[in-house]
């Protein structure tokens, strides 16, 4: 077989063990948890942003720009829910490339599967219990899930995986939100389709079990651009686009519907800069339309200490090594301007 099995890891219960929340932590999640099920459920009008960097790849950077929007997130609180966006492990489109903290807790140095696990279950804590907030992170792997789903406060599916069965089976037995992206062709059907089999039950193996999932009333659109048959990106967070996807929810019974428009990606081409005239159009459309203002629940940003990206190995501290990102002045400038505009 073309695969060497190097070592049994430690599973997700026995990592737990480990590393345990404290009974305060656990409640922090459920007090964050239930916010925003309120929010999805149209109960509470706050406006959600997932916000951080494309990837959390350095442990001391990463926390020092959750600290910083922790204390954003406290003046805004009326008007925005703030989740942290930590995003332990990146899909690479040719395969190639940092794979995120999972892989390689350094990214400098070569893939370490059980250090990698330790090291991402051990940032999601600190950073729980250093802000009060429990953050996002991307379900690349649903196998995986498991070694932080006593943590987090919502889960995306990829653009990559959004049409995988697995994925929409495990997102179906999630207790938090997942946003579930429009794949990289764009099609909104696929998404609707994915939102749909999240929202039932299912069963199925998972982790060598049989189990039984009870669906996730949560389970909404995000909406990150596509990319063409030339590969030119093609937005899809203007008015029309939005008054196309509320059209297509209607003609289905989904429940809680959602949308959560990603602002970088195929909407802004990886402008990053574009993402403050990208979220402020956002708003404007909410505004002059009170069906969209109740459909569109929220933006996701990506943002970081510096603006831009580099290489890895290219030693700017707090600059991402992935997608590019709007740097800290722009974002605490654009959320405050949002809670004005919301
Ligand atoms: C991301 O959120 O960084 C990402 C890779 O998104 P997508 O799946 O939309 O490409
Ligand atoms: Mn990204």
């Amino acid at each position: 077989m073309n695969m060497i099995f190097e070592r049994k890891l430690a599973i997700p219960m026995e990592v737990k063990e480990m590393y345990p929340l404290t009974g305060e932590m656990s409640r922090t999640v459920e007090k964050r948890i239930a916010e925003l099920k309120s929010i999805f459920a149209g109960r509470d009008d706050r406006f959600i942003l997932v916000i951080g960097p494309c990837s959390a790849d350095h442990e001391d950077s990463v926390m020092e720009y959750v600290l910083r929007l922790g204390e954003l997130a406290e003046k805004v609180k009326d008007k925005l829910f703030i989740v942290p966006r930590i995003y332990t492990n990146k899909p690479r489109t040719t395969g190639d490339g940092y794979k995120g903290m999972l892989h390689q807790p350094d990214p400098d140095e070569k893939p370490d599967m059980f250090k990698g696990i330790i090291a991402i279950r051990k940032l999601h804590m600190r950073v729980l219990q250093e802000t009060g907030m429990a953050a996002a992170d991307e379900m690349l792997y649903p196998e995986n899930h498991k070694y932080l789903d006593d943590m987090l406060g919502y889960v995306a599916v990829g653009a990559r995986s959004v049409e995988d069965q697995q994925h929409r089976l495990t997102a179906s037995g999630i207790e938090v939100p997942v946003g579930m992206k429009n794949p990289t062709s764009g099609d909104f059907q696929v998404m609707l389709n994915a939102i749909q089999a999240a929202q039932h039950g299912h069963t199925f193996i998972y982790r060598g079990w049989e189990a039984r999932s009870e669906g996730n009333p949560y389970a909404h659109a995000i909406l990150r651009g596509s990319t063409n048959k030339h590969g030119q990106p093609q937005p899809n967070y203007h008015y029309e686009d939005l008054i196309r996807i509320k059209d297509f929810y209607e003609e289905r019974e989904l429940q809680n519907p959602a949308v959560v428009v990603d602002v970088n990606h195929a909407n802004s081409g990886k402008q990053y800069i574009e993402q403050i005239r990208i979220s402020k159009e956002v708003l404007h459309s909410r505004r002059y339309n009170e069906s969209l203002r109740k459909l569109v629940k929220g933006l996701m940003i990506e943002s970081y200490l510096v603006d831009g990206n580099q290489k890895v190995g290219g030693g700017v501290y707090g600059q991402s090594i992935t997608d590019p990102c709007l740097g800290w002045e722009k974002t605490e400038k654009l959320v405050l301007e949002i809670a004005e505009q919301v």
